[in-house]
């Protein structure tokens, strides 16, 4: 150790430079005044010219001997450009997520890999409307399935991003190039999808805002354009309103203003939400001036992206939690829709929420965050309470129908009447009623939180820790184990609470539901969508498409059904044993249920018919399934912020989620105990435990809680866990933290 301080710089900051920084000596007189992420002055090579670089660190330790190092110059007033945001973002996500600095800034900066710059093209249509309803007919009667979803938007559109064609819709090249033969269309390559914002020839697209819709327009842009100035002000808000509220038109409108200010937007739709329909709404409004980031695209691709941002090609991109880091350099506004969704949690190092990122984005930036959802983020609505974001509430539909007619059935009392079915009486009769009408169903089968845990079916009573009210698991060997404190007990024959024999480890797949309906409905066309079914992305899409197309009758799946697609038809959901999520060895099971269960009766009666939704469930009188059932967002919130006051769960206390994971199981459990000893301040610990999937991948896992009143205590108690595990004798182990 030597009593100089050194300073990690980068001298040409992008994504492959990043783990070549030159080492400075820190003056004296420099010390505690230059910071990590700040830009600096430096003498550079032989000819010691001054360049600009980036600090990433600073540490006592020299990597060269003090004699072979140069002094920093100074602090530097340049570069403050887009550049110095996303050290500043990636120096923050260091600090709150815990990860190294080099790591943080491979997130934030874009892959540079040179592609020819992807052209854009454009469908156009050549025949009149009379012509295409005649080409349509004959793909329908031809059954061309791909022909007959282009020609029916081609009835409406005279141009489609082909892109989006090929990608969404799912109609391949040659498809295309057939319609080009024979006169349908042409394809134009660049930029003729021009911008239509300001010049719309399409009047029935400028929607009339609704009040409620323009309130929050015009509160949000006068805070905008107030921002223009002022920008240390920036604006957050939440939007609270049921699916078919008008959100996305809110969100579209904001855009507008946004990039008449001369500002650009970032919008985030979970990847699963990222349909045709949402996106050629944005198409219509926004042209060629908005882009799609999504996992499909290379590499190449998403720096392309990243160099038309930059370059002011593109006003708006929408796209997944990593659209986030595109580099606009005037960013004014981050739009995060379903902003509850967990696919906004990154699942690399750093291992970043992307609601908290976009935060401080804009506040980096100036810019104003809006997030909306139907069924917030306990954490987000205990915030809006709060005042922290503006609350706005939108509670009408705006078109089609009332939400579905919602009604329990109890599992418990469907066994005393001898029904051992996995489908319920009512549910059976709804059934055969819709597929009299022709009319669809979805059967969706919560099984998220499945993971061996044990319930009776006669009285619906499972079996919990005693210490922790959580569900134990059942593993080999008659042992139920408590994935939460490790608390160990025999697995039981008899139901302790009832005395019936039918307690037994839940069991029901797609397959199962499927086998039982074609027992029932021999005639019936089921199509079914889980992980199994699901091992391509194409096949999820084509999944969906079949089953809008009206090629079965029933759509069975997990949670991947309930998001995202409308399917007018549907007409009844079933929701088949609702409280398997409730068994989650989590706190935030009855949220995730509750929002679930909102989205899967939303799913019913989205076209002109009614809809109607059947709960089954061991568990009628939970807070979460009646509330979801009710659609009482509010009556729910009410009774969850109870539990998490009473707990000290987020948002009432922090919590730290420590993973440890080693080839050896031994080894996990005893770094997890020294980790844990580790704890500094006023923090809570709990654990270690094995994880609920004790080992993946032949890597065993243990878990560690950190519960505290203030944050602060548990990001130290990180930073001593981080400390001590840079001098562990470290083989196969590796330990993640995840803040709540
Ligand atoms: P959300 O995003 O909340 O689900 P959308 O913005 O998609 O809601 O609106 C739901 C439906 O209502 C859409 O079909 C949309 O075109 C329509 N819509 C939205 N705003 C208006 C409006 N002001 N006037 C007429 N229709 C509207
Ligand atoms: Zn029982
Ligand atoms: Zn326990």
């Amino acid at each position: 150790m030597s009593e100089y301080l050194f300073a990690n710089i980068i001298i040409d900051i992008s994504h492959e430079k990043v783990d070549r920084p030159f080492q400075y000596i820190i003056p004296q007189n420099l010390i505690g005044v230059v910071k990590e992420g700040d830009c600096v002055e430096v003498p550079f090579g032989k000819g010691n010219s001054l360049r600009e670089g980036f600090v990433i660190e600073i540490t006592q330790k020299n990597e060269y001997p003090v004699e072979r190092l140069k002094y920093l110059k100074g602090l530097s007033e340049g570069k403050l450009g887009v550049e110095a945001d996303a050290v500043r973002l990636a120096s923050w996500m260091k600090k709150t997520y815990g990860s190294t600095m080099i790591a943080a800034l491979k997130t934030v900066l874009p892959v540079k890999k040179v592609v020819k710059s992807k052209e854009i093209k454009t469908i156009i249509r050549k025949r009149t409307t009379e012509e295409i309803i005649f080409l349509y007919a004959q793909a329908v009667r031809k059954k061309q399935k791909a022909k007959v979803r282009i020609l029916e938007e081609l009835k409406n559109e005279e141009m489609l991003p082909y892109d989006l064609v090929v990608s969404k819709l799912h109609v391949s090249s040659s498809t295309l190039t057939s319609l080009v033969k024979d006169g349908t269309i042409v394809i134009e390559s660049e930029k003729v999808y021009r911008n239509p914002v300001n010049s719309s020839d399409k009047p029935e697209d400028q929607k009339i805002l609704s009040k409620e819709q323009a309130d929050i327009v015009s509160e949000i842009t006068s805070g905008m354009s107030k921002n223009m100035t002022d920008t240390s002000e920036n604006g957050k808000y939440l939007i609270h309103g049921i699916t078919g509220s008008g959100k996305t038109e809110v969100y579209i409108k904001l855009i507008e203003h946004a990039i008449k200010e001369g500002r650009q937007c970032i919008m985030l739709i979970p990847e699963i939400a990222l349909t045709y329909q949402t996106l050629m709404r944005f198409y219509k409004r926004f042209g060629d001036r908005v882009s799609v980031m999504n996992s499909t695209l290379s590499a190449g691709e998403k720096y392309d992206q990243c160099m038309r941002a930059y370059n002011g090609d593109i006003d708006v991109i929408i796209g997944p939690r990593s659209a986030l880091f595109v580099p606009f350099r005037k960013l004014g506004l981050v739009i995060i829709d379903e902003e509850h969704e967990s696919s906004y949690i990154s699942e690399n190092n750093p291992r970043y929420h992307a609601r908290q990122t976009a935060e401080e984005l804009c506040r980096i930036k100036g810019a104003t965050l809006v997030l909306g959802s139907a069924t917030p983020s306990i954490e987000t609505y205990f915030l809006a309470k709060n005042g922290y974001y503006k609350l706005f509430q939108m509670t009408k539909r705006l078109t089609g129908n009332q939400l579905a007619k919602t009604s329990i059935v109890d599992l418990r009392e469907e066994l005393k009447n001898g029904n051992r079915s996995v489908l319920s009486l009512k549910l059976k009769e709804a059934i055969a009623d819709r597929l009299n009408k022709k009319e669809q169903i979805m059967l969706f089968l919560n099984r998220r939180g499945y993971s061996g845990f044990v319930s009776c079916r006669a009285c619906g009573h499972v079996m919990k820790c005693n210490h922790c009210d959580v569900s134990l698991s059942r593993h080999r060997g008659g042992k139920l184990i408590c994935h939460y404190c490790g608390y160990q007990t025999q697995d039981v024959k008899i139901c302790p609470e009832c005395g019936s024999k039918y307690i037994s480890g839940f069991k029901a797949g797609t397959q199962q539901i499927e086998d039982e309906l074609k027992k029932i409905y021999p005639e019936i066309r089921v199509l079914r969508m889980d992980a199994d079914t699901t091992g391509t992305k194409d096949s999820y899409e084509n999944i969906l498409s079949s089953f809008a197309e009206g090629e079965a009758d029933v759509l069975v799946g997990t949670q991947m059904i309930v998001k995202g697609h409308d399917f007018p038809n549907v007409t009844l959901v079933g929701i088949l044993a609702a409280d398997l999520s409730l068994n989650d060895s989590d706190f935030r099971t009855a949220e995730r249920t509750f929002q679930l269960l909102t989205q899967a009766i939303g799913r019913a009666g989205r076209g002109e018919k009614e809809g109607e939704a059947i709960i089954q469930t061991y568990r009628p009188d939970h807070y979460s399934i009646i509330h979801s059932a009710h659609q009482d967002y509010e009556g729910f919130y009410k009774e969850e912020i109870a539990y998490r006051m009473l707990g000290d769960y987020p948002p009432a206390g922090a919590m730290m989620h420590i993973r440890v994971q080693s080839a050896a199981e031994m080894r996990a459990e005893s770094l997890a105990k020294a980790l844990a000893k580790r704890v500094v301040g006023k923090v809570r610990v709990i654990g270690p435990a094995p994880d609920t999937v004790s080992k993946v991948k032949d890597m065993f896992r243990f878990n560690l809680y950190l519960k505290g009143e203030d944050i602060k205590d548990i990001e130290m108690s990180r930073n001593k866990m981080e400390e001590y595990l840079e001098t562990a004798p470290i083989i196969t182990e590796t330990v993640s933290f995840d803040l709540y």
